[in-house]
């Protein structure tokens, strides 16, 4: 059995900036890695194709918020900062794609904006909060098909004060941007740091513990031994693992549930799509919640989607005819393409009360430790909050 000093489940955008904190923190110790994709970075997925490429999965820094962004400071890749161009936002609904705004009763929405100055989101869901604020329709017919293409499920049982929330920010750096090459860019600066081992296609699939060790079990039957272990994985996935090792907490994560996000991403000549260029797609009661395109970094040759799937919906060839559909092209023009499975955390409004009751459970564990996208919320600066508090507690 080799051993490290730690264990990481999960090379997500969680798991890397945990292995971050501790590679620059504790200097000589040994990281390793697991995870049950073919490739790192979890909802992190970027498809290449000569100089151009599309994201699958988490495609911008938004908002210069700071702890990520000093994570990839601190990692030396702020020479590939690259800001986002403006793009549309559109919408599908009724077979055709038609500009976002025109889903919007500006005479509803006046009537009810000034609301916002004196109701509060604590206590309220997504819809009962923006329904108030931006009026019933408005609600229906374009926030929440907006918000499901940013989470990639319906976010109306969402706690509202949950999503989109303000964090601290650098000022210094772009507002809105990504990276070049893509934001794998992040998890290769992490995964070629001194130390750390990543090892892709290798599931954990048990947790013990022997003379005072983690013993990881992998799907092929090997074992890893670690003095620390973290979790980087979905709830559910977590909570299996810890079965045997904290009880208590795994049946807390085994109750926190997930959607399950089906994508299918292309490369194509930009001489064979007619659609015009955009940044969302955002569908209306479809199988699909969005498509996020690569027109915010024009590109010469290509342009790139990334169509998000509700799961077990459809199948290969029904989602390249919706892809057709939509951006009016024939698939024989996909010049690459990649599939992969997202799991987005669902958030209801006891979310608060079980993230205390995993902190309170987690003090007798000193050297377990959990991250994710299901503790202050689902994007990307909340994983990297995250995993920067309990990698400071390590
Ligand atoms: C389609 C999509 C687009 C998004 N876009 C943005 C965006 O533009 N900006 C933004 O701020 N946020 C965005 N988000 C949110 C953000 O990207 C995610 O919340 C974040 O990347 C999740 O990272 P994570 O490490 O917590 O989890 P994950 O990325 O889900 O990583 C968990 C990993 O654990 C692995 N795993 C699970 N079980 C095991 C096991 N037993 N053994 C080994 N490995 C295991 C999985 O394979 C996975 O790779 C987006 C999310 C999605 C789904």
């Amino acid at each position: 059995m080799t051993n490290f000093d730690y264990i990481i489940v999960g090379s997500g955008i969680s798991g890397m900036s945990f292995a971050h904190h501790i590679a620059k923190a504790k200097t000589g110790k040994s990281i390793l890695i697991l995870d049950k994709k073919d490739y790192a970075g979890g909802c992190v997925k970027t498809l290449r194709h000569e100089d151009f490429w599309v994201e699958l999965g988490g495609h911008t820094i938004y908002n210069s918020y700071k702890t990520f962004i000093t994570t990839l400071r601190e990692l030396g890749i702020e020479d590939k900062f690259l800001p986002r161009e403006k793009a549309a936002f559109k919408m599908y609904k009724d077979n055709s794609v038609v500009p976002l705004m025109s889903s919007l009763s500006k005479i509803e929405a006046a009537f009810n904006v000034p609301k916002m100055f004196f109701k509060k989101k604590p206590g309220h869901t997504v819809r009962e909060y923006y329904s108030s604020v931006l009026g019933k329709n408005n609600y229906e017919n374009m926030f929440s098909p907006m918000l499901q293409a940013v989470i990639s499920q319906d976010a109306s049982d969402f706690p509202a004060d949950m999503l989109l929330k303000k964090r601290e920010r650098d000022d210094t750096a772009p507002r809105n941007f990504t990276l070049t090459g893509g934001m794998s860019s992040f998890i290769e600066a992490v995964s070629a740091l001194d130390n750390v081992t990543v090892y892709s296609s290798t599931e954990a699939v048990d947790i013990t513990t022997e003379d005072g060790k983690y013993v990881v079990e992998t799907h092929c039957g090997k074992k890893y031994t670690a003095d620390n272990i973290t979790l980087a994985c979905p709830p559910i996935f977590a909570g299996k693992l810890l079965a045997n090792i904290a009880p208590d907490l795994s049946e807390l994560l085994k109750q926190i549930p997930a959607a399950k996000v089906e994508t299918l991403g292309i490369i194509v000549d930009k001489s064979d799509v007619t659609v015009d260029n955009f940044s969302f797609v955002i569908a209306k009661d479809d199988d699909f919640t969005s498509a996020v395109s690569r027109d915010i970094i024009a590109h010469d040759k290509y342009r790139g989607f990334a169509f998000h799937f509700r799961g077990d919906k459809l199948d290969k060839e029904a989602k390249l005819t919706k892809i057709e559909d939509v951006l009016g092209m024939d698939r024989g023009a996909i010049v690459a393409s990649a599939e992969t499975i997202h799991y987005s955390p669902t958030l209801g409004m006891d979310h608060k009360g079980r993230v205390a009751k995993i902190d309170k459970a987690l003090e007798n564990y000193k050297s377990i430790k959990i991250v994710g996208n299901y503790f202050g919320g689902i994007a990307i600066e909340d994983c990297a909050l995250r995993a920067f508090s309990n990698a400071g507690l390590v």
